[in-house]
């Protein structure tokens, strides 16, 4: 079994590139034939998801826009501590058709910040993209349209993941190795 340490930490391989490639055109498939004669936003978010857009994006072959959201967090001032804010909107998405591409949906609350958000600007239709979903994590009840894998609730990295800012650009997923 291939294995990688990155910082303190080992990881083995868990979902090779192959079947991750081969899973994101199947996702593509679907997305054009259930999307035929619609435009769509694809909206990323950044940074986790850049790899699977770019490999998703390039595959759809119906009337296409892209565009990326950031989570950004920082200490607050009031009492909640953390706060986390998608910024980079640029896009009119009233009246839309969106596809949110995520990373990873692990509790949802991610995916639930950003569809409030795409609500909020009048999107018309929205649906979630994930390449990895989390099942026993998840504690909403938004639906996501097109999972990749369903993945139990360890740690991952690569393929756009990362641990502390590392392991992003390993070319398949691996797994923490509990040690
Ligand atoms: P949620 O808001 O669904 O709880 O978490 C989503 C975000 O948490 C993801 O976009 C990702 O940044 C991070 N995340 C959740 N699970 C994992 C994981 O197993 N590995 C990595 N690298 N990030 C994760």
């Amino acid at each position: 079994m291939k294995e990688v340490s990155i910082l303190d930490k080992r990881f083995s391989e868990f979902i090779s590139e192959e079947s991750i490639e081969q899973r994101i055109t199947q996702l593509a498939e679907q997305i054009n034939s259930e999307m035929d004669g619609r435009e769509v936003i694809f909206l990323g978010i950044l940074n986790g998801a850049f790899l699977f857009a770019a490999s998703l994006f390039r595959q759809i072959k119906i009337d296409a826009l892209i565009s990326f959201v950031k989570l950004a967090s920082y200490e607050g001032t009031g009492t909640t501590g953390r706060i986390k804010e998608l910024i980079g909107w640029n896009e009119d998405l009233k009246g839309k058709t969106v596809i949110v591409i995520e990373d990873i949906v692990d509790t949802g609350g991610t995916v639930e910040r950003v569809v409030d958000e795409l609500k909020m600007r009048k999107a018309a239709d929205i649906r979630i993209a994930a390449l990895l979903f989390k099942p026993d994590a998840y504690k909403r009840n938004i639906t996501i349209d097109y999972v990749g894998f369903n993945i139990p609730d360890n740690f991952v990295v690569g393929y756009g993941l990362d641990y502390n800012g590392h392991g992003r650009n390993l070319p398949s997923i691996y797994t923490l190795v509990n040690s």
